[in-house]
């Protein structure tokens, strides 16, 4: 019988984890991904690395300020000026060593994806696609539509998630040869993001980008065959004037962030022992993330 199942290993999932364990709870994290950080993601390209989910931090809350400063002073992230006295955090090996950092000396299982709890009299059954685990408090800190569709499939009606809405998008990471300009951050209609990871601060040798399609081109995009999706990606990122691109990955975010947020900063149903957590509460984004999660983690003994 473990302590507490929380379900998904975003950054939430793992401060949460990481709170808990220092309390000496036994703790398992069950991710329906190979591997974990949720949107913290950072992928290879070619033979270097690109933050293909959150690019950087930059705190807002007490909480996320001291999460960051003590990553800081642990040489885990570093900072970047990117306007006058604004600084933002980044990892050198790529944001995704955060959420791993997180869960260190926490058990994990990955390509287990929960599909349904069932109340015991007096505990949880946690049911994934593989297996069954037994737990006596049971967390989700999956995006808010994530985790309703869960509780439908249990039968869980008395919880109210927040109405949470996400911006769905298209993310690009490819190599090229030859850098676009000597910005770090750079825009363009239709790609509002477009990023040099190694100028921003990732260990690369190569050449490698990161770049966010705007809602309204990633729409359009959405509905085309994958071919003609990638001959007008292709097209676009030469307009912009990138050459000789290779190792391109395209991903589609259906929950992208959840901006501008003022909700509750976490549920916990104490008698039930069911609680969620993620960037559907709080302020949202890394910051909401955070907060709920360490909010949360106060209400379990
Ligand atoms: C491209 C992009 C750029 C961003 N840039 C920034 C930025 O610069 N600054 C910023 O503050 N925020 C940014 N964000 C938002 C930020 O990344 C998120 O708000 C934050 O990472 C959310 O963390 P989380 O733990 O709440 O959720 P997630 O990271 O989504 O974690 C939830 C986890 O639950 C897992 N899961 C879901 N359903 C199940 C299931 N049934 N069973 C098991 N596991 C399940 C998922 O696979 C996922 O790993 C960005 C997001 C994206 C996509």
């Amino acid at each position: 019988m473990i302590d507490v199942i929380i379900i998904g290993s975003g950054i939430s999932g793992c401060f949460l984890a990481k709170k808990l364990h220092e309390k000496n709870l036994n703790v398992l994290i069950i991710e329906k991904s190979k591997s974990l950080g949720g949107r913290f993601s950072t992928k290879p390209v070619g033979s270097g690395l690109a933050d293909y989910g959150c690019q950087y931090i930059s705190p807002k809350s007490e909480i996320l300020k001291q999460l960051m400063e003590n990553l800081f002073r642990k040489k885990l992230v570093t900072y970047i000026e990117i306007e006058k006295n604004k600084k933002v955090y980044i990892c050198p090996y790529g944001l995704n060593k955060i959420p791993f950092y997180l869960s260190l000396g926490i058990s994990s299982v990955t390509n287990q994806k929960v599909y349904q709890l069932v109340r015991k009299t007096n505990h949880w059954e946690i049911k994934t696609n593989l297996q069954s685990f037994h737990s006596k408090t049971v967390i989700l800190s999956c995006p808010a539509i994530q985790s309703q569709e869960i509780l439908d499939k249990s039968d869980i009606n008395h919880i109210k998630l927040p109405n949470t809405s996400y911006n769905s998008f298209y993310s690009l990471t490819f190599s090229v040869s030859k850098k676009l300009n000597d910005k770090i951050f750079y825009f363009k209609r239709d790609y509002p993001w477009i990023c040099n990871n190694k100028d921003k601060g990732l260990l690369n040798n190569d050449l490698i980008y990161t770049v966010n399609a705007s809602e309204k081109k990633s729409q359009e995009l959405f509905i085309m065959k994958n071919n003609d999706r990638k001959k007008i990606i292709f097209s676009d990122m030469n307009d912009i004037g990138f050459s000789n691109i290779n190792n391109m990955n395209i991903h589609f975010w259906k929950f992208g962030f959840a901006n501008e947020q003022n909700n509750a900063n976490y549920i916990y149903d104490k008698k039930f022992k069911l609680g969620l957590c993620g960037d559907s509460f709080s302020i949202g984004r890394v910051d909401g993330s955070v907060i709920s999660a360490n909010e949360l983690s106060k209400k379990i003994k």
